[in-house]
């Protein structure tokens, strides 16, 4: 599906890093996971990227992608529009989906690679699914963290949801983890992985070395969903 909508809000989730709000279509169908592209017009010049829907299925009003500022072109035009101001999507695209339909699940994301994730703890808690979620985030540094209030209040809602944060550039206030999401941190933290489906998502670097320690740990293509954000 097509078509042209307005912005109606925008969210600054952190120093480089908004959200983009959109009236959703009624016919736009979409599943928690899955990407649109996002055109934007520059003087008659079209570029058109793909971004990972942070809003839930349940959320019938809007639908939401957020991006990471790279002060690059396409970057900046985005950073420059306002409510009102139009951009044409498409979509919806991608494999990396979840329709409820397993008992327990392990996210790993790595930086923006969250945005899949959010909308499918969104969907999972605002379904009251009985779905068992440990979601994995890696960031660099405390000021890289996105949707944490989000989660937060999930949480509460949802008590199948836990979250664990890694920073690998933390401040010195950090009191949390600061390793890459490795095999011990699954093994620790998620003890019954090899009963989880496996979704990831992140940079192509993030995902290709998440997908070697899978493998290492035996678990199979076949349990593992993943979305590389190429681009980056
Ligand atoms: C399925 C999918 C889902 C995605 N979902 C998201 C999402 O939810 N959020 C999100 O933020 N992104 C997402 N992406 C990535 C997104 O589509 C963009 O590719 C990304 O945001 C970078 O776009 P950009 O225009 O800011 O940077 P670009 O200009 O495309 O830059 C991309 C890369 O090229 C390098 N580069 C570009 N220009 C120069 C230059 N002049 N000199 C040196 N290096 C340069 C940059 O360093 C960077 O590494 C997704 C990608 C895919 C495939």
């Amino acid at each position: 599906m097509k078509f042209e909508e307005p912005v109606t809000e925008i969210i600054q989730r952190a120093y480089n890093v908004k959200s983009f709000r959109f009236n959703r279509p009624e016919a736009f169908d979409f599943k928690a996971g899955q990407y649109i592209t996002v055109t934007l017009d520059n003087n008659g010049k079209k570029t058109g990227k793909p971004f990972t829907i942070s809003s839930s299925p349940t959320e019938r009003e809007h639908i939401e992608f957020t991006k990471k500022l790279t002060g690059h072109e396409y970057s900046n035009l985005l950073d420059a529009m306002g409510t009102g101001d139009t951009a044409l999507i498409s979509g919806p695209f991608g494999k990396m989906t979840f329709e409820g339909e397993y008992e327990k699940i392990a996210l790993l994301s790595g930086g923006i690679g969250i945005t899949p994730m959010i909308s499918i703890c969104k969907y999972a808690t605002d379904m009251k699914l009985s779905t068992d979620i440990m979601l994995i985030c890696s960031d660099k540094t405390e000021q890289d963290m996105v949707f944490t209030e989000e989660l937060e209040d999930m949480k509460k809602e949802n008590p199948r949801l836990s979250v664990f944060n890694t920073l690998t550039r933390a401040s010195e206030n950090w009191k949390g983890c600061r390793d890459r999401i490795c095999s011990n941190m699954i093994e620790r933290e998620i003890p019954d992985y090899a009963e989880r489906i496996f979704y990831v998502c992140g940079p192509p670097p993030m995902v290709d070395s998440m997908m070697d320690m899978l493998h290492e740990m035996k678990i199979p293509d076949s349990m593992i969903y993943k979305e590389s954000l190429t681009g980056y």
